[in-house]
């Protein structure tokens, strides 16, 4: 044996046991809190990554109350991995990274109306026979917008893939060239479209396409006519969009159905508070187009969820569908879309949704709140800035909005980070080069958390 071998050996034989690595006043507390195994797995897991690293010669010898620290750290990571509740202060209303909508409180009582116990999900209460899962949501989504028949599956971009597998499988749909985009998160309708079975014709061009491109390549095997709605980004300059009203002619004049996605989902008009129009559902399916797809948790405001709706003939026909099973809903996205849907249809959406209440809520409210958050944290100032709805719907429209800009005594990167760290978390973001908090998407029994967070993260 050489030298550093034998040192090696000696560092082993220094690396307590498990056992004795429990007996740490934290391991203890950790064990009384998070239950035996955890901690166990975790002391194994540390002392085994110590030896090995003893042996290949990476020396450490870390001391007992060290190794506590890095099996506590390790122990109580995997309770933290779960999905955190956090403080959203960026200003980005439907955030993606920070599961888009939050819930509005019907939505989250109806939620604990159905998981406690038992649900009627599939069960006919007046006939006591088996039940149809959809009829729970058929009723409002048919009256709020007016049409004949809608289901409901796990995302948009699984409605999308099961109207496409369903209506068109081994035959052609056609789609502008200007909208073959690709979503975010992977969702690119031409991969889609190919998963589906579904061949794309594309007609027109990126900029320009016309109803007369559609016309032309509409043959025996055309199944339907798709439009996209191309939710996150905006082409200006020489372009030309085939507007839904006029596809939706052509489509009924040729015997093909239009299949719509909208993306976000927007069922109230955005105009109302100084934003572009963002195309509605309603709109659509006036405008003649005979499936609509959206999501339930873009502008709807609701839980995750894709939303098919139209001819009751074609939705039917998705139901049908192998594809409509592997995709369904659980009872408690049920429950949510179910309350969500109820404040629609008892017209107070904008005052009881977040999505539209952060949307509506007023420069004057977004000021006054800055100032208290401010006036907590010295050197911290109010600023003009501009809030974004995100989620892939209104690109390039913001909303004016008070920041609360931090004082510039730390560099902006660490104090961001800090704000993380704390319970719970805080996101910011930094604009020229300092951290700023936007109070629109911050909920008001937020406040207090968020001053707290604040102030421990300036104090750090
Ligand atoms: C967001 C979006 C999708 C995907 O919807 P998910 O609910 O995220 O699956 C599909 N199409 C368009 C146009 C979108 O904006």
């Amino acid at each position: 044996m050489n030298t550093k071998a034998l040192e090696s050996a000696a560092d082993l034989r220094s690396l307590p046991s498990v056992d004795a690595l429990l007996k740490q006043p934290l391991l203890v507390s950790a064990m009384s809190e998070l239950g035996h195994d955890l901690v166990v797995g975790a002391a194994r897991q540390v002392l085994e990554g110590e030896r090995l690293a003893l042996v290949q010669g990476e020396a450490s010898s870390p001391d007992s109350s060290e190794l506590a620290e890095r099996v506590a750290a390790m122990a109580y990571g995997k309770i933290l991995a779960g999905p955190r509740q956090v403080i959203n202060a960026t200003g980005v209303i439907v955030h993606t990274n920070l599961a888009r909508a939050p819930l509005c409180e019907a939505a989250i009582k109806a939620i604990d109306g159905v998981v406690r116990g038992y649900s009627a999900i599939e069960l006919d209460l007046e006939t006591g026979r088996r039940g149809d899962r959809h009829a729970h949501l058929r009723p409002l989504l048919c009256e709020l917008l007016d049409v004949e028949e809608a289901i409901v599956v796990n995302n948009n971009a699984s409605a999308v893939l099961l109207a496409l597998s369903a209506l068109a499988r081994g035959k052609e749909v056609i789609l502008s060239r200007g909208e073959a985009v690709e979503i975010g998160g992977g969702f690119r309708v031409p991969d889609i479209m190919r998963r589906s079975g579904a061949k794309l014709v594309e007609v027109g061009t990126t900029n320009r396409t016309y109803v007369s491109d559609y016309a032309d390549a509409i043959g025996e095997r055309t199944a339907a006519l798709l439009a996209v709605h191309s939710s996150n980004f905006r082409v200006v300059g020489f372009v030309h969009p085939v507007p839904i009203d006029e596809l939706a002619g052509l489509a009924r004049d040729r015997g093909v159905p239009l299949i719509h996605d909208l993306g976000s989902g927007c069922l109230l008009d955005t105009t109302q508070f100084g934003l572009a129009p963002e195309p509605t559902v309603q709109a659509s399916v006036r405008a003649g187009a005979d499936l609509v797809c959206f999501s339930g948790d873009k502008l709807l405001g609701g839980p995750q969820a894709g939303i098919v709706a139209g001819r009751r003939e074609l939705v039917q026909r998705l139901a049908r569908d192998p594809l409509a099973r592997a995709t369904r809903i659980d009872k408690l996205t049920m429950a949510a879309l179910h309350g969500t849907l109820v404040e629609y249809a008892r017209g107070c959406a904008v005052q009881s949704i977040p999505v539209w209440q952060m949307i509506a809520v007023s420069l004057a409210a977004l000021t006054d709140r800055a100032q208290r958050w401010a006036a907590a944290i010295p050197g911290a100032e109010v600023i003009p800035g501009r809030s974004t709805v995100g989620g892939g719907s209104l690109p390039g429209e913001t909303l004016p909005t008070a920041l609360v800009r931090m004082p510039a005594r730390q560099p902006a990167a660490g104090l961001l980070k800090r704000l993380r760290q704390q319970s719970p978390p805080v996101i910011a973001r930094i604009e020229a080069d300092r951290v700023v908090l936007d109070p629109r998407t911050v909920l008001a029994e937020e406040d207090e958390g968020i001053i707290d967070a604040m102030q421990a993260a300036v104090a750090a």
